[in-house]
């Protein structure tokens, strides 16, 4: 099995749905329940039962959340390593309402001291990688560090630029070889780099041309990929570099599932994207938005976010 590693978050999720989303002042009821969660673990367990070796560098705190952490990657095959930090481990504080609309927030705790030092010192574990993959949940110079270790080593580099708006800058980006974003972080891309207004919900609808045009101008070295929800996937490739494609940009339409949850579809999609890579990394690349895809359509079709993720042997039964 090819390596992927993975650099990133670990939170426990502590989820309370409710009627209504709690107005500043108010008190409400709720049913709670609790899990994994965080993109980085998100994505790991995605990429493991999407079918790759994955080893996980985070940090976590010296506590019942860490524990958790150890044990699910255990479960899971995850090589975790570990800086064990002195604060708290990673937690998410999240409301739904009945419409599914959510307010979160995060407590990066532990996972907002992970170091480019830390880096360092598992430098095998990136540098021996088929494909590095990191989100915007860790500090940025960790995040730079571990895509420029990947790069000197001819490691393959993805960047899922999330959450939005977190801190995106240009040098993070000229590291990446290929840049994920979902509609909502694509738009926040373009604003800030490109000084693009274009809102998320309109991205979807722009002509194929102009598109690609957007993300050459947000990513001009590398490919842009960016997911779409319940309309699939845009793949835009820089001009000199169309792995294997053979043309410049594409759509890739969803696939039809019966959506219940689609809390983790971007993780899921990352995760099976850059198991696919590691894979076969000589396929024309349409071959792994292809599996991402199917991989994260399925993962709407059961609740909740790593736990959900779907297993290579599921895909294979349901897509062939
Ligand atoms: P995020 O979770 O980051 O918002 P998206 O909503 O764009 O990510 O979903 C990621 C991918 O998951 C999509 O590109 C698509 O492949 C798949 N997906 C998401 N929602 C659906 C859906 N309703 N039906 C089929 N596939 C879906």
């Amino acid at each position: 099995m090819a390596t992927v590693t993975l650099v990133g978050s670990f939170n426990v999720d502590h989820v309370w749905r409710c009627e209504q989303l709690p107005a500043a002042g108010a008190t409400i009821a709720g049913r709670y329940d609790t899990g994994p969660g965080g993109k980085g673990f998100n994505q790991a367990v995605a990429a493991a039962r999407a079918g790759a070796q994955v080893r996980f560098l985070c940090a976590l705190g010296d506590d019942a959340g860490g524990a958790l952490a150890r044990g699910l990657a255990q479960a899971e095959g995850i090589d975790l390593r570990v800086q064990l930090g002195d604060e708290p481990t990673g937690t998410a504080g999240i409301y739904v309402d009945a419409m599914g609309r959510n307010s979160i927030v995060i407590g990066a705790g532990a996972n907002g001291l992970l170091a480019s030092e830390f880096i360092a010192v598992q430098g095998e574990a990136v540098q021996t990688a088929k494909v590095l993959l990191v989100q915007l949940e860790s500090p940025a110079e960790t995040v730079l560090a571990s895509l420029k270790l990947a790069r000197e080593n001819g490691v393959l580099t993805v960047l899922n630029p999330a959450p939005a708006n977190a801190h995106t800058y240009a040098e993070l980006l000229d590291q990446a070889d290929l840049l994920t974003p979902n509609e909502t972080e694509f738009s926040a891309l373009l604003a800030r780099h490109v000084g693009e207004r274009v809102e998320p919900d309109d991205v979807a609808a722009l002509d194929g041309q102009r598109l690609h045009a957007l993300c050459r101008e947000v990513h001009p070295k590398g490919t842009v990929v960016i997911t779409l929800g319940a309309t699939g996937v845009f793949v835009s490739h820089a001009d000199d570099q169309h792995r294997g494609d053979g043309k410049a940009f594409y759509r890739h339409p969803a696939e039809s599932v019966t959506a219940v949850d689609t809390t983790g579809a971007g993780d899921a999609f990352n995760g099976a994207l850059v198991a696919s890579l590691a894979h076969a990394p000589q396929a024309a690349f349409a071959e792994h938005v292809r599996y991402a895809n199917r991989y994260a359509a399925l993962s709407t079709e059961r609740a909740g976010a790593a736990l959900a993720m779907p297993s290579q042997a599921d895909v294979l039964a349901r897509f062939g």
